[in-house]
């Protein structure tokens, strides 16, 4: 009885320092996703009851939208439980959150900002250790015509990436999620989209624990101090470099392939999610260009996977571009070109060096935009 005890003991310890991954929901297409996963409670529903609140109010829940902002790096660590007060605290920090996502800088919960907060996000902050690692600002319309995005790409604090003798990264998945080829596949397209534009190169490998980067899906609260909160709210963490660990809300939806515009208001395209927290694993922040693959918030049903200019150009920072010069860009099937943006070299200095076929793409891309206006 003694040993069994010691047994169970030292299996509780493993547990703990080893959080279990779980059987998460992935379907291979939307319309493979059950009725009864399409449940009317979200994550952050509960911030609809405070539309129009403004400084002064005092309404119930303000200091769970004060966790939220917190969360996210918008309002430092409270010495005591945030109140229900419109205070100061929290209306400056709407006003950084508004400049982040180039809203109205109003200060007070209008419709736009309440919409921008509810949608589903990247568990990672904003701000961190309180300095802000998103540019704000608003792309810019030049000669009435033609529309230049200053660069917003960030980086952790310090800057962190994987050294020079570690370019040749492997990955791995946990082996107790039991995914498929084709779930690991939408993985391996997603690091082949940073692969093309730097000198990384992906592996993938058995051994889940000596791979450099290590995926699983798991749920809730999974011993990292991130705890995942059930359907929409956060998707997916990953963390910086040299890191490797690449977590997924196990409660989502995840749709592995297909069109998702009649999917249930549940599902997320998994490599949509998966390309931008590789960004993460690799060392870039969140971005506040709304094109970009590292903007923090992505829309249910929804597919957006393509690398935009400022996502090449702040990776490109970090490691350099791709010796090789890919001469194919990944495929895709998704973001109209109309979402390339120019990167406004006024503001940057001078121009990086960019694959051999991204510029062409680009210039492509913005006379087909103008085309279209
Ligand atoms: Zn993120
Ligand atoms: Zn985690």
């Amino acid at each position: 009885m003694k040993s069994f005890a010691m047994i169970l003991a030292l299996f509780s310890l493993s547990i703990l320092a080893h959080p279990h991954p779980i059987s998460a929901h992935i379907f291979p297409n939307a319309s493979s996703i059950p009725s009864w996963l399409n449940r009317t409670k979200y994550a952050w529903d509960q911030f609809q009851n405070l539309k129009g609140c403004r400084h002064g109010d005092h309404l119930t829940g303000l200091s769970n939208l004060k966790t939220y902002l917190n969360k996210f790096g918008y309002i430092p660590n409270s010495p005591s439980n945030f109140s229900d007060l419109f205070d100061n605290v929290l209306q400056s920090a709407l006003l950084t959150y508004q400049k982040n996502f180039n809203l109205n800088a109003t200060g007070f919960l209008d419709d736009q900002t309440l919409a921008q907060i509810q949608l589903p996000r990247c568990g990672i902050a904003d701000i961190i250790n309180g300095a802000s690692s998103m540019n704000s600002g608003s792309p810019v319309a030049h000669n009435a015509t033609r529309f230049h995005s200053v660069s917003h790409y960030s980086f952790f604090p310090g800057r962190p990436r994987w050294p020079d003798h570690r370019r040749d990264l492997t990955y791995a998945f946990a082996p107790e999620n039991g995914l498929t080829d084709e779930v690991k596949g939408v993985f391996t397209r997603a690091f082949a989209r940073w692969a093309a534009v730097t000198p990384l190169t992906f592996t993938a490998v058995e051994s889940f624990r000596a791979a450099d980067i290590r995926i699983g899906f798991y749920a809730g609260d999974h011993g990292d101090g991130e705890p995942f909160d059930g359907v929409l709210g956060t998707l997916a963490h990953a963390f910086s470099p040299p890191s490797g660990h690449f977590h997924l809300d196990g409660d989502e939806s995840w749709v592995v392939t297909g069109d998702l515009r009649s999917a249930p208001v549940t599902a997320i395209d998994l490599e949509s999610v998966a390309v931008h927290e590789i960004g993460h694993l690799l060392g870039l922040g969140h971005s506040s260009v709304e094109e970009s693959i590292m903007f923090p918030t992505i829309t249910s049903r929804t597919r957006k996977v393509d690398l935009a200019v400022d996502d090449v150009t702040g990776i490109q920072e970090l490691y350099g571009a791709n010796p090789n010069g890919n001469p194919s860009p990944p495929s895709s099937t998704t973001t109209p070109p109309s979402s390339v943006q120019e990167r406004d070299m006024s503001k940057g200095g001078a121009p990086k060096v960019l694959n051999s076929w991204w510029s062409p793409l680009v210039v492509a891309a913005v006379e087909l935009f103008l085309m279209r206006q």
